[in-house]
């Protein structure tokens, strides 16, 4: 079967092509052979339902491996849910995200999709590796109580993690297991794997390193990421969710059963900023603040964030600050002109956490427990001895610290609600401050080299509390 999509023949808004298509299978099919086609400068995304309406496969180019192979009961390509083929007709929906002014006649899509039964399988078999996951989404749920079961570190401490990485699954050069491999060498805890629009159905096995499936939600609009996700966000609407601004800011709103974050990412970052106005703050848990910091337009972009946040967090808003090196690119590759290359954990977020494990990491990064930082630097940071995210209540006078290590020399500056009270030279600082509000106040920390680079920041210590006035996005940005 072929199937093609041009703009002239469906188009569902200026930037998006979409088309679902009817799979009317032979009863003799165990397998599915999908290989995608595209000319001219598209992302070409696909989700397959099988006749249940249960997802079965997630594609996005341009790197991912084709063909994708769907089986019966083996897992053959990642992304997908080996399971039964029965005898009602499959979906097929076709998604492709152009870049803006592309001319439309150079744009096409093509998709093939080739039937195999059993004699066809067992060719297949013998030519093709399989997969070993340690989870897997069974009717687009993850069942993650069998999560990296020899990965289980049960200290309380700061674990070091990234929650925003890339694989040729997307657009990323890393395979899965590169990742792994630099993640461990980089010695992080753990990392969120975030392709673009598909959440994973399996991954390899590590003793060292925890993976937190996850997605990162990319439209015309923007890009979030859903941390520890255990459904596809398509699996009710399907694309459907990317077309336009309140859509996308519709799908924050949670499940009672759904226990993922939603971060959004780097929210001033040039083409890929944050711009569905219409996402209500309450639903947001975390902004990525830091946006690989190697990347020329994140310097700007990251100051922008952190007055955004500022702003929130003046407003009474309780929102994580968190950090994701966004990684494309392989350890020894880096972006025109950068210092450094492009590295999973930089930067680092560190959670504290009883244990590595999804449901604490998870909790701890919603509680604020969280601080962000480059080349190893390490905060240690306490308000009246409270870690980041603590909220105490309200009192006149405190006394909070801050010590910087893994760094020769660095600038402290203390933030209370949003401004500079205090800046010290030196990777040491204790102070006592006065509070000017009576009801509610925050303070946090923001590190920097000499130049005023920035090397970290932490969450804030909350005293007392606020009912926020500002509900949505882009009402935080007018206030910038
Ligand atoms: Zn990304």
């Amino acid at each position: 079967m072929k199937f093609s999509i041009t703009p002239s023949t469906e188009n569902s808004s200026p930037n998006i092509l979409y088309k679902p298509f009817q799979l009317d299978l032979a009863l003799s099919t165990v397998a599915l052979e999908i290989t995608v086609f595209t000319v001219g400068d598209i992302w070409c995304s696909y989700i397959l339902y099988d006749g249940n309406g249960n997802i079965r496969a997630e594609y996005i180019g341009p790197s991912t491996p084709q063909p994708v192979i769907i089986t019966e009961n083996t897992q053959f390509s990642p992304n997908t849910i080996a399971g039964n083929f029965g005898s009602a007709p499959w979906c097929l929906e076709v998604c492709g995200i152009m870049k803006e002014n592309t001319p439309l006649e150079k744009i096409k899509i093509e998709i093939e999709v080739t039937e195999k039964n059993n004699a066809q399988l067992k060719h297949l078999k013998e030519s093709l590796p399989t997969e070993n996951p340690w989870y897997s989404i069974k009717k687009g749920v993850f069942e993650l109580t069998d999560e990296n079961p020899q990965n289980k570190k049960e200290e309380t401490k700061w674990y070091r993690g990234d929650f925003h990485t890339h694989t040729i699954y997307s657009d990323g050069k890393m395979s899965r297991e590169e990742n792994l491999i630099q993640a461990e060498k980089m010695g992080l805890d753990f990392f969120t794997a975030t392709d673009h629009n598909i959440v994973p159905t399996s991954w390899p096995h590590s003793t060292e390193v925890l993976v937190i499936p996850g997605v990162e939600i990319t439209s015309p609009h923007g890009h979030y990421n859903q941390i520890g996700v255990r459904n596809s966000p398509f699996q009710d609407k399907g694309f459907l969710l990317l077309q336009t601004t309140e859509k996308l800011a519709k799908s924050f709103e949670k499940k009672e059963t759904q226990q993922h974050l939603n971060s959004i990412n780097h929210p001033f970052l040039g083409e890929w900023k944050w711009l569905a106005g219409e996402t209500n703050l309450h639903l947001v848990d975390a902004i990525e603040i830091w946006n690989d910091p190697t990347y020329h337009l994140n310097p700007d972009a990251t100051e922008k964030a952190l007055l955004a946040w500022d702003q929130a967090l003046s407003d009474g808003h309780k929102i994580t600050g968190i950090g994701g090196s966004d990684s494309h690119l392989r350890p020894d590759d880096r972006y025109p002109e950068a210092e450094f290359p492009s590295l999973i954990g930089d930067p680092s977020t560190y959670v504290f956490s009883e244990k590595l494990d999804i449901p604490n990491i998870l909790s701890r990064v919603k509680a604020g427990n969280v601080w962000v930082s480059r080349f190893d630097c390490k905060i240690d940071f306490a308000v009246e001895g409270q870690i980041a995210g603590s909220r105490l209540p309200y009192q006149k006078h405190v006394t909070a610290f801050a010590n910087v290590t893994g760094i020769d020399t660095c600038r402290i500056e203390w933030i209370i609600n949003g401004e500079i009270m205090a800046t010290e030279e030196s990777s040491e600082s204790q102070q006592s401050f006065e509070f000017v509000n009576n009801s509610y106040n925050y303070i946090r920390v923001t590190i920097r080299d000499l130049e005023g680079k920035l090397i970290g920041f932490t969450n804030p210590v909350y005293f007392g509390e606020k009912q926020p006035s500002l509900t949505y996005w882009k009402e935080l940005a007018e206030t910038l």
